[in-house]
């Protein structure tokens, strides 16, 4: 196709007039700086003073104006990743007077998305903090997706997946902080987003705690496979144009430079003869990315060691199982980015996780530099209980030296072993790849409607309570397995309340019910026992 436009910074006279005597406008979103994206007019980059800067005038707004508290810690993260203090956004004020005694101001026509990327040579990283996270700021804000220029000022070099995956975000190519020098020493953007949305991030690597799932994970399998979807197109390589094989296979997704598997031609053996299918290989070395994302979308078993090549499973099919292997002395539980992933809701993949157990099928690298687990740095006494140690303990990220001895162990898996833990949980075949998996969205059913309750009073110590419903309104749209109600009755002034599951649109309830009470009923629908619906309005009934 056409190549993209370079960016194309312009003298502007008029943007110039209007920055001169308006100034700079900033609105956001968000309480604090974690949550805070903030969208700009006139937002200036000094490339001399390496800083942005906020021109005061007659037009300025500045909201959240926050006085000092701009600075404690920040006005924003520029990452996805929460609060880490290296990936701060601020900017400087100026009077907008001051113009007048600087460069001329060149203006960048495109809108921007300014943001820092956390770490680009790591593939789980490029994903989970870059892309997605892009990916939906993109779509968070109006004229964004359809040709923003995105702006990465984290300052690294493009990296290892920067044409394959970082382009395709945007008909424009992105720019690095070391080329706005090149575009002018005071280069102003009429409009700019900055920020990332964090709403698609499943994981915090253990900055303050111990690595693990977000507290609060706020995406499901359909926006991940949205995006799946995207980038698989973008490559050539969604489910219809690629069926690499013609037939079902087991992916084995090997590192070929460290955390090997040292019996791998017997693993992929062993997992034909199992399951009765081809097994194939792939890696980061040998296959350019689209052929990995062919190769991941339609395989119905994916095996690898962990590993920032894991992140890919985002491309599996629905109903398709990730296997996940560990190196000696590493515990599964505490390292789930991918289990995770794979349980998110809607995501509808089997996940194993397989540690290896036995000592003399580890092999260790103790001489490597540290960054690769070497641990003869160390002091003896601290190397010998790394070697005696049986798991690693929990720890925070980035650099204790016995995670990172033990997760850059080479493995000789024990095929029965895994085979047996695998089997736990496919019991047949794995999944076909064209088994047109049923894509059951799970949608939620709304109030129940016309929520009555009838009183009968009997003598002075029975009464009885007869309440009745309608179905929620979306019911008669859907085919749902089980509808259940489940109603709450409350004495009025007590602090319990006794539930009741129903499958019928009215009950009388007799059972401690007295008479001259006034109770408290709330009711709600429930779908397949799972998807429970919201509480229509308090009944207070008296009887
Ligand atoms: N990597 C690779 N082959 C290897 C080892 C690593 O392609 O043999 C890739 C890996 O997928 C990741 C990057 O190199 O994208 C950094 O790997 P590292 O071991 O530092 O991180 P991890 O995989 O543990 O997240």
């Amino acid at each position: 196709g056409r190549r993209a436009p370079e960016a194309q910074p312009v003298d502007d006279p008029k943007a110039l007039q209007s920055l001169a005597e308006g100034g700079t406008r900033m609105v956001c979103t968000g309480r604090t700086h974690t949550d805070r994206i903030c969208r700009f007019k006139g937002l200036c980059y000094s490339s001399d003073a390496e800083e942005f800067l906020f021109f005061h005038g007659n037009a300025s707004v500045m909201l959240p104006n926050l006085g000092p508290r701009r600075f404690q810690p920040a006005l924003l993260d520029l990452s996805s990743v929460e609060d880490h203090s290296a990936q701060y956004f601020n900017f400087l004020e100026l009077p907008a007077a001051a113009l007048r005694s600087l460069p001329r101001p060149v203006f960048l026509p495109d809108v921007a998305l300014i943001a820092n990327r956390f770490n680009p040579d790591n593939l789980m990283h490029v994903f989970h903090d870059d892309l997605l996270p892009l990916f939906y700021t993109l779509r968070q804000f109006p004229g964004l997706a359809r040709g923003a220029r995105l702006v990465f000022m984290e300052g690294w070099p493009e990296g290892a997946h920067y044409d394959a995956l970082y382009q395709l975000l945007s008909p424009k190519p992105p720019l690095l902080r070391a080329q706005l020098k090149a575009l002018g020493r005071l280069l102003c953007f009429p409009r700019a987003v900055v920020g990332l949305s964090k709403t698609t991030t499943w994981y915090q690597y253990g900055f303050v705690q111990p690595q693990g799932p977000k507290a609060n994970i706020l995406v499901s399998g359909h926006e991940i496979r949205q995006f799946a979807r995207f980038v698989a197109d973008k490559l050539n390589a969604s489910h219809a144009a690629g069926r690499p094989l013609g037939e079902e296979y087991i992916l084995v997704f090997s590192r070929t430079q460290n955390r090997l598997i040292l019996n791998e031609a017997e693993l992929l053996l062993a997992l034909a003869r199992e399951f009765q299918m081809k097994t194939v290989t792939v890696s980061l070395e040998d296959h350019v990315f689209a052929d990995v994302v062919r190769l991941v979308s339609n395989a119905s078993m994916l095996v690898s060691m962990h590993g920032a090549q894991l992140v890919t499973a985002l491309f599996l099919p629905r109903g398709a199982t990730l296997v996940e292997l560990f190196p000696y002395a590493v515990n599964p539980d505490h390292y789930t980015p991918y289990k995770t992933l794979a349980a998110l809701p809607g995501m509808d993949l089997g996940y194993v996780a397989w540690r290896n157990t036995a000592p003399e099928n580890t092999v260790t690298h103790p001489t490597r530099p540290w960054d690769e687990g070497g641990i003869a740095h160390l002091d003896p006494a601290e190397q010998a209980r790394i070697l005696q140690s049986r798991e690693v303990p929990q720890h925070l990220c980035c650099r204790n030296p016995e995670w990172l001895f033990r997760i850059y162990q080479d493995t000789r898996v024990d095929i029965p072993s895994l085979i047996q833990t695998i089997r736990r949980v496919v019991k047949g075949r794995p999944l076909p790849r064209k088994q047109k998996q049923k894509q059951t969205v799970s949608l939620y059913p709304g109030k129940v409607r016309e929520a009555r309750c009838r009183a009968a009073v009997q003598g002075a110590s029975e009464a009885r309570l007869t309440v009745s419903w309608q179905i929620p309104w979306n019911l008669k749209f859907l085919k749902v397995r089980e509808v259940r109600y489940e109603v709450w009755l409350q004495e009025q002034g007590e602090n319990s309340y006794v539930p009741y599951m129903l499958a019928l649109r009215n009950h009388t309830f007799t059972e401690n019910i007295k008479p001259s009470t006034t109770y408290l009923v709330w009711v709600r629908c429930i779908f397949n026992k799972l998807l429970l619906g919201p509480f229509a309005d308090v009944l207070v009934c008296r009887t």
